[in-house]
């Protein structure tokens, strides 16, 4: 079973390469997609055990997965937030360029960190639940 420690680590990895990646393919410039990636990594990090914060081992037991821990869940969410979350992430991307033409460089890395923390936010959580999901408890379908 995987440690509060090694989420951490696989959560800010997961959140730094998902966020450099979307920060490369919204601008194509990887001097730029750094920026993105640092937000990443703390996005990563914030979200790494927050599964394990809702339904604590201390509390619920050794066997402590539960409804967030869920598939159902986790994959009603992703698919409900989806759309308006792709939406939104580029509306953001654009105000950082715009704010890159505007010569507002500091603003612009706001947007683009802003934009990395919930893309490694979302994908640190998904890592949590793909590394749980490997070990012999696996993950429930709802409960
Ligand atoms: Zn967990």
């Amino acid at each position: 079973m995987p440690k509060c420690y090694e989420h951490k680590v696989i959560a800010s990895a997961t959140g730094a390469i998902s966020a450099f990646g979307y920060g490369y393919y919204a601008e194509q410039d990887f001097a730029k997609a750094w920026q993105y990636a640092l937000g990443g990594v703390l996005g990563g990090r914030i979200t790494a055990g927050i599964a394990d914060f809702l339904e604590p081992s201390k509390i619920f037991g050794p066997n402590h997965r539960s409804f967030f821990h869920g598939i159902a869940l986790n994959g009603g969410l992703a698919a409900a937030a989806y759309n308006p979350g792709k939406e939104w992430l580029l509306s953001l991307v654009h105000k950082a360029i715009e704010c890159d033409n505007k010569q507002e460089p500091f603003k612009a890395f706001r947007y683009r960190v802003l934009v990395g923390l919930i893309i490694g936010g979302a994908g640190g959580h998904i890592s949590h639940l793909l590394a749980d999901s490997i070990t012999p408890n696996g993950l429930p379908l709802l409960c």
